[in-house]
């Protein structure tokens, strides 16, 4: 049986026609999934019963299954376990920002692998290695999972567990799905890709030309380093990432973020931020400083509060936007790097 939720709306209404309903039913099959966030076939009351019948007989129509919620008690953070149809699971995170004075906004962090083969070396879920690749249907389904209980997210980034561009079908058809205006309605604005630096992909994306952020996890400004933390920098080098970036901005007009997780007295000096304000001067971009989280089996440590401050400062300095993000969920292990999905939640 197929998932519902692989299917952008087009491609619903033609199943329908096929199967002998008129392609109008599918814009209600898509307002039930994707507005009312209902999944059960028996709720959606102007469905025909021969309609409801035959969704049943034919697809899976129902968003993964929600296994365990975790918050964190520093800021609300939540993160999800979620199951999917052939059990495998995926962690999804809940992220809320703006203070109590103003409407807080929803980002949601989505996966698109169960695991990672990339290896960084400061990620739990690449120690996982890749278990399989998620559908469209599985990528669009945490967004739904996670609104029906929690209401409309307001931004959603591919920074979960697994590399999408190395799921690059899948995460586009999943983009088009989560745009559809019948549908969540998403603006491609309210969308970042996180990518490790698969060049090949980058410019693939580039040539879609939808105006998306790209966010690129760069932490290391020469490839010497680079090599040790992020392994796919040796077959796709700064000099060659650099180049697919320009590019990327050529084709958007978009600012690209790098984000630059800070490590103690592997790659937080004043010489390292001389170099990162070299290797991105010019570009239209933004640098996101990501102070370590510790990560079980590594000695990853987070630098102090002054040596972070310096970094920043000095990038600034030298003319490049900078923010030191703000650590989300770090006691739920739902930070950056964290994700393993594992169905222990004390470990
Ligand atoms: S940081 Fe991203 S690309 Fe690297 S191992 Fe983790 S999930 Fe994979």
């Amino acid at each position: 049986m197929e998932y519902i939720l692989n299917y952008t709306r087009e491609e619903l209404n033609s199943l329908l026609k096929e199967g002998g309903f008129p392609a109008y039913r599918g814009k209600q099959i898509y307002q039930w999934l994707y507005t009312k966030h209902v999944d059960d076939i028996n709720e959606m009351t102007n469905l025909p019963v021969r309609l409801k019948q035959w969704i049943m007989d034919n697809y899976i129509c129902s968003f993964p299954k929600v296994i365990r919620e975790q918050v964190s008690k520093i800021d609300g953070t939540a993160k999800f376990l979620l199951e999917l149809v052939d059990e495998q699971t995926i962690e999804t995170v809940l992220m809320f920002h703006g203070g109590k004075a103003v409407k807080q906004r929803k980002t949601l962090c989505i996966s698109s692998q169960v695991g990672c083969p990339i290896g960084c070396v400061f990620c739990a879920t690449g120690k996982m290695g890749l278990k399989r690749n998620l559908s469209a249907g599985e990528i669009v389904g945490q967004i739904l999972a996670v609104s029906k209980a929690h209401g409309k997210i307001d931004n959603i980034v591919y920074m979960g567990m697994g590399e999408p561009l190395l799921n690059y079908k899948s995460v586009l058809k999943s983009i088009k799905i989560i745009t559809d205006e019948v549908g969540l309605n998403f603006s491609s604005r309210k969308i970042t890709i996180s990518t490790c630096g698969l060049v090949p992909e980058i410019k693939k994306l580039s040539e879609e030309k939808i105006p998306l952020t790209l966010a690129i996890s760069l932490h290391a400004a020469n490839n010497e380093l680079r090599n040790v933390l992020v392994p796919i920098n040796k077959k796709y080098p700064l000099e060659d990432l650099l180049q697919a970036v320009k590019y990327f901005i050529n084709k958007t007009n978009r600012k690209v973020t790098f984000e630059y997780i800070l490590v103690k007295d592997l790659n937080d000096s004043i010489s390292h931020a001389k170099e990162l304000a070299v290797l991105l001067k010019g570009l239209l971009c933004n640098v996101n400083i990501i102070p370590a989280n510790q990560v079980a089996g590594t000695a990853m440590k987070r630098p102090n509060g002054r040596v972070i401050a310096n970094f920043a400062q000095m990038l600034q300095s030298k003319g490049i936007e900078t923010v030191v993000r703000s650590e989300k969920g770090a006691d739920i292990d739902a930070a950056c790097g964290q994700l393993k999905a594992s169905t222990n939640g004390n470990d």
